[in-house]
């Protein structure tokens, strides 16, 4: 068998940052940190086989960076980069210059993540190898007369979404052909602020719809489908709680989410670990694609509990250019797991972050409880980055016992006075409609707006 990769460098921060380099500790491949000086009290700066402070806080000059992560990776001899999410995971660009240095990329090759990059093209994409997608625009939409015969056949309510966007921005609802002209044009200019990039597209915008999404692993040849989560919870077209497997999903849907998955990986070629979103209409039972995220994402946790399969351990074999270790006879969903973002924010003030001092820290443990996170007892969050400072997750046999379980370890969670949003998801997940299974991504906001008491 091909042998692993030697060393790794790792271009990210926090929990994601520390899951890498626990995977690559298990696998015995040395872990370099690159990292800024906003991290360097951080638990990964503390756990990696090497760490290197690559500039100050501002990610601009250090995460964001693609020469100085590069260099960084040259200086200390990495065979490998790896990306985490968000910051230069999906930047084409870089990825193109990681493999013109002749280090090897742990993702997919720049060719894959360029195109899937552009919704535009990954509908495309997606519409040749036979997946469905939501009706709308064939492509760019830039003057108003085209969007308003598209309008026609859309209607309305219609959604105007940016070809570049991400992270739950660059998305505009339509209600009346009165505003679409004043809103094409203002989703465009801050698309081109935004993303470097005016494109945008339209959809019709579904209002009873789950969000569901298949894990995949690839190795350029073949492609193992690793069932769905699902991603309902949503504030803001941000993800809160994810969970797999789906309530909404029987084995028949499941089956044929997996089989457009792989078609669409299988038409390009696909290789390592990626995921390919649907909306799933609650009325007429039917699932359109929307984008794939050419990466290992925030909730792949919530995978690997009810598969046992560790999404980053394939991530790095597949990049060391071994063959996939499953079949998918071999991927087995086992259980339901659900996972909450835990976000230094405040649900009370419209989640305005609340970055400050971890005075002391109880994490919660026991049977079925999993928490990913870089914060300990005296850290101090720092209010450069993302507000997320963990991911709590559990398994049990089934959704009630996983709901309980949740709650308990809610619960027990203790991060002194730093405010999260761990309160507001027990709220949701103790409520009857996250029990009942039956909801939509709207559901968060009605809840919100009738008030809940934390
Ligand atoms: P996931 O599906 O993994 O939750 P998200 O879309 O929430 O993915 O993004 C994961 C991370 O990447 C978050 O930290 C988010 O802020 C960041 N991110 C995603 N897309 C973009 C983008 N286009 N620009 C900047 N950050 C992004
Ligand atoms: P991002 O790149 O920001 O993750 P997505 O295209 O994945 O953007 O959409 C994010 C969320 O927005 C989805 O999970 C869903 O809740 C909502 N959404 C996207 N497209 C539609 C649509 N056509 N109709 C209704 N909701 C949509
Ligand atoms: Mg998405």
């Amino acid at each position: 068998m091909t042998e692993l990769l030697n060393s790794v460098l790792i271009a990210n921060r926090g929990e994601i940052a520390l899951r890498i380099i626990r995977a690559c500790k298990e696998l015995g491949i040395k872990s370099i940190l690159a990292y800024s000086e906003g991290d360097r009290d951080s638990l990964p700066v503390k756990l990696a086989d090497k760490a290197v402070c690559i500039g100050p806080a501002n990610a601009a000059k250090s995460y964001n960076s693609p020469e100085l992560i590069l260099s960084a990776a040259m200086a200390f001899g990495a065979e490998a980069i790896h990306p985490g999410y968000g910051f230069l995971s999906e930047k084409a660009d870089f990825v193109k210059m990681v493999e013109e240095e002749g280090i090897t990329f742990v993702g997919p090759a720049a060719e894959h993540i360029a195109l899937m990059g552009d919704k535009i093209q990954a509908k495309k994409i997606a519409k040749k190898a036979g997946v469905p997608t939501v009706p709308g625009s064939d492509g760019v939409v830039s003057e108003p007369e085209e969007a308003l015969q598209i309008a026609k056949e859309t209607g309305f309510p219609l959604l105007i979404k940016a070809a570049a966007g991400g992270g739950g921005r660059g998305m505009r609802v339509v209600n009346s052909e009165e505003t679409l002209e004043k809103d094409l044009k203002e989703i465009m200019s801050e698309a081109q602020t935004a993303f470097n990039d005016p494109s945008v597209y339209i959809e019709r915008y579904l209002t009873d719809i789950r969000h569901i999404e298949i894990q995949v692993l690839a190795d350029g040849e073949n492609v193992v489908a690793l069932g769905e989560r699902d991603c309902t919870s949503q504030r803001r077209n941000q993800k809160l709680i994810e969970e797999a497997p789906s309530p909404a999903i029987d084995e028949e849907l499941r089956a044929g989410l997996e089989e457009a998955a792989i078609n669409l990986c299988k038409e390009v070629g696909y290789r390592n670990a990626g995921t390919i979103e649907f909306v799933f209409d609650n009325i007429e039972r039917k699932y359109y694609f929307i984008e794939m995220n050419t990466r290992i994402q925030v909730e792949h946790p919530v995978t690997e509990m009810v598969t046992g399969v560790d999404l980053i351990q394939e991530q790095l074999r597949i990049a060391s250019g071994q063959k996939l270790r499953h079949t998918q006879e071999d991927v087995q969903i086992n259980g339901h797991a659900i996972e909450c973002r835990i976000n230094a924010e405040d649900p009370t003030q419209n989640f305005a972050p609340r970055p400050g001092k971890i005075e002391h820290f109880r994490q919660p443990g026991g049977f079925g409880v999993r928490m990913d996170t870089h914060i300990e007892a005296g850290y101090t969050i720092p209010p450069f980055y993302d507000s997320m400072v963990g991911k709590l997750i559990v398994w049990a046999e089934t959704r009630d016992e996983a709901i309980a379980r949740m709650l308990r370890a809610i619960d027990e969670m203790d991060v002194g006075d730093v405010v999260t949003t761990a309160p507001f998801q027990a709220t949701l997940l103790d409520s009857e409609q996250f029990r009942s299974g039956e909801f939509n991504t709207g559901y968060v906001a009605k809840m919100l707006e009738a008030g809940i008491e934390l």
